[in-house]
């Protein structure tokens, strides 16, 4: 790459990467934040923003942790990935893959969105279809990775994709001139992102851009699905498996995430909670947020403006904070109820 690579990239010399000519690139990172100023109106929240993560590659911000984690295994001499998924880090592993010349096998539970299947099969990786949920995909990935020596990018198994993911944190900061906003609602899967972000933090501070203000950091999860919210009111350190865990929005359909200790120590220091909303609400959040400020979200995404109200109601939030909210991906992922006919006029 002859240029500074842009974007995400644009941060490298805080990445893993040593030589960029092994970055392998899709245009990952550097997404816009918006103004959320007519959703915020109806809210009482004046300075609600929506950083739009679905503009990435593939359509997720699964984009920026597989850039990071792919093409610093390349570098390392890895050729061919192993990675179990909810659905958008199997599309995201497969592209980098594609893209970085080595061979991806994606472990997805049947029921994974159809798009994430389809992105990853065009992008050429082989894709196994797990009767189970991400933790039973991810037994079998890591079975698999140590008996043919493939390289396992499981959520923070690995310790590269947590890297990629933290430039959301420097990109917040950044935007709002080198201060923290006061509170960053993050919608929580396996939590790389909530991890990554506050990491991004404790960098700035230690390297002199930003002082010691952190944000609120706010896990919002499924109803269907919620065990770091009910770990993190027990007062406990770990999370259990959830029983029979079910929500529409598959990123948060991780019934026990491997980082648990780390999630709820972040969520704990920075003063923050967690929040649980149901899946009717995800989805009138998506409308809503997409009537008043065309921003197309995921239920994931739209999950974050569902839990404010309750924030709000709880007084765990102050009308005139300044609050960041996730979209973490497109909303054509998403498995939509048949629309309703509309007639106009
Ligand atoms: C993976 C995913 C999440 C959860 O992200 P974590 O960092 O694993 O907690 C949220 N939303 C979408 C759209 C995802 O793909």
């Amino acid at each position: 790459m002859a240029a500074r690579p842009d974007r995400m990239w644009n941060w490298r010399e805080l990445l893993p990467v040593r030589d960029p000519q092994h970055i392998v690139y899709l245009g990952e990172g550097g997404t816009p934040m918006f103004h959320a100023r007519r959703l915020g109106e109806t809210l009482g929240l004046p300075h609600l923003w929506i950083k739009d993560e679905g503009l990435n590659p593939t359509g997720s911000f699964k984009a920026r942790g597989m850039a990071a984690a792919v093409s610093r295994a390349i570098e390392l001499g890895a050729r061919e990935f192993v990675v179990p998924t909810a659905g958008n880090a199997g599309a995201a592993a497969a592209a980098y893959g594609a893209r970085g010349g080595a061979r991806v096998h994606v472990y997805m539970p049947q029921d994974a969105p159809p798009a994430n299947r389809a992105g990853a099969q065009t992008a050429g990786a082989e894709v196994i279809l797990v009767d189970g949920l991400i933790n039973d995909a991810g037994r079998l990935a890591a079975a698999y990775a140590k008996e043919r020596g493939w390289f396992d990018l499981s959520t923070t198994r690995e310790p590269y994709r947590v890297e990629g993911k933290k430039t959301m944190g420097y990109e917040i900061a950044h935007h709002f001139g080198w201060r923290a906003p006061d509170v960053v609602v993050y919608p929580t899967g396996g939590g790389t992102g909530l991890i990554g972000i506050w990491k991004a933090f404790e960098e700035m501070q230690a390297l002199g851009w930003i002082d010691a203000r952190r944000p609120r950091m706010v896990a919002v999860q499924a109803e269907g699905c919620a065990p770091v919210h009910r770990a993190l009111y027990a007062g406990a350190e770990r999370c259990e498996a959830w029983p029979a865990a079910h929500t529409d929005a598959a990123g948060l359909r991780v019934p026990q995430p491997f980082a648990d200790e780390m999630i709820l120590d972040v969520l704990r220091r920075s003063g923050g909670t967690s929040v649980v909303v149901s899946d009717g609400a995800m989805r009138n959040a998506q409308e809503c947020i997409g009537r008043r400020e065309g921003i197309l979200t995921c239920l994931e995404g739209a999950a974050t403006v569902a839990a404010l109200r309750a924030l709000l109601e709880t007084g765990l939030l102050q009308a005139d904070e300044q609050i960041v909210c996730l979209n973490t991906g497109t909303n054509l992922h998403t498995a939509l109820p048949p629309p309703k006919d509309r007639v106009d006029g």
